[in-house]
């Protein structure tokens, strides 16, 4: 169950034909604004959100994939043929494909983590449709937010001239009402973190990025095998956490840690400790500035 490249449906098509495609991923976003920024963000919202949401993903991505060259946007662009593109029958390529040729071939700035969360919003987007909604309601809107706010800045870099913005007035209407709802979504993420700052005080050294939700919250405990990330409340055993960071896009390098002697020190972790990148030892459950220093020492004894 990858994430179907779409085939294009003869009614897809008259749909595109009436809505070129900015407009349409646009009008998407204007959706899912929507439904994030109810007072009540309930289930069938944060469904409606996913789903137009990657339809967004879909169509501006590919529609900045095409006008690089048309076979891009299908998934073997060896098999492209321009009958087929015209016609709207072939096989698309998935939004990991969409996201790694953007960035080598026709060289657009996406992230790391912009493609982090793209990839784990198609994701999102095939477990509501196989399984419904499980995951917790506050990373689903975490991630959601991410991807919206890159939408909105990919469509200004590389779907619109940067320069003279829109002439369209209906386009930029939307976007103005994507705008806002990208801060409000913004700012609900900050003033959650906010909330959380009292609880998560004191535990920095041992406070990493956390898979789901993307946010620095997950704490890792001393004591228990288990650990929660306090944004959206998911539990971790450690062995997830560490095969997440070591198959994650660019896999973080394991060494042994020079001080339990384990081979589960990851480098380069997200830690809210530091402001650069750290090492972080998973037996431990703390973060290691150098090897042999004292400050290792000094962190590990508390607990949560
Ligand atoms: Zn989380
Ligand atoms: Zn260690």
């Amino acid at each position: 169950m990858e994430e179907a490249g779409t085939t294009a449906s003869s009614g897809a098509r008259q749909h595109h034909l009436h809505f070129p495609p900015i407009h349409n991923g646009a009008d998407y976003l204007v959706s899912v604004v929507d439904h994030l920024t109810k007072g009540d963000v309930r289930p069938r919202d944060l469904k409606y959100a996913v789903l137009h949401l990657q339809a967004a993903v879909e169509v501006l991505l590919k529609e900045r994939l095409s006008r690089e060259h048309w076979t891009l946007v299908f998934s073997d662009p060896g098999q492209a043929s321009l009958r087929r593109f015209h016609e709207g029958d072939f096989e698309s390529c998935t939004t990991k494909q969409a996201v790694q040729r953007l960035r080598s071939i026709a060289g657009c700035n996406i992230t790391d983590d912009d493609r982090s969360a793209l990839v784990a919003l198609a994701a999102d987007r095939n477990a509501l449709q196989h399984y419904g909604l499980s995951q917790n309601t506050h990373a689903v809107e975490a991630r959601a937010g991410r991807v919206l706010d890159f939408l909105y800045r990919f469509i200004h870099e590389e779907l619109i001239n940067p320069t003279i913005g829109t002439q369209d007035e209906r386009l930029s209407y939307e976007l103005n009402l994507v705008s806002r709802g990208v801060r409000s979504i913004d700012a609900f993420v900050k003033q959650r973190m906010r909330r959380l700052r009292g609880d998560l005080k004191g535990h920095e050294p041992r406070t990493i990025g956390c898979p789901a939700c993307g946010q620095t919250a997950l704490v890792l405990a001393t004591s228990q095998p288990q650990h929660r990330c306090h944004f959206c409340e998911k539990i971790y055993h450690r062995a997830e956490i560490m095969r997440f960071n070591l198959t994650r896009d660019e896999g973080l390098l394991r060494t042994q840690c020079p001080r339990c002697q384990d081979h589960a020190l990851i480098h380069g972790m997200r830690v809210a400790s530091a402001s650069t990148p750290a090492p972080v030892c998973f037996t431990c459950n703390c973060v290691i500035p150098e090897a042999g220093s004292s400050r290792a020492n000094d962190t590990a004894g508390e607990d949560i």
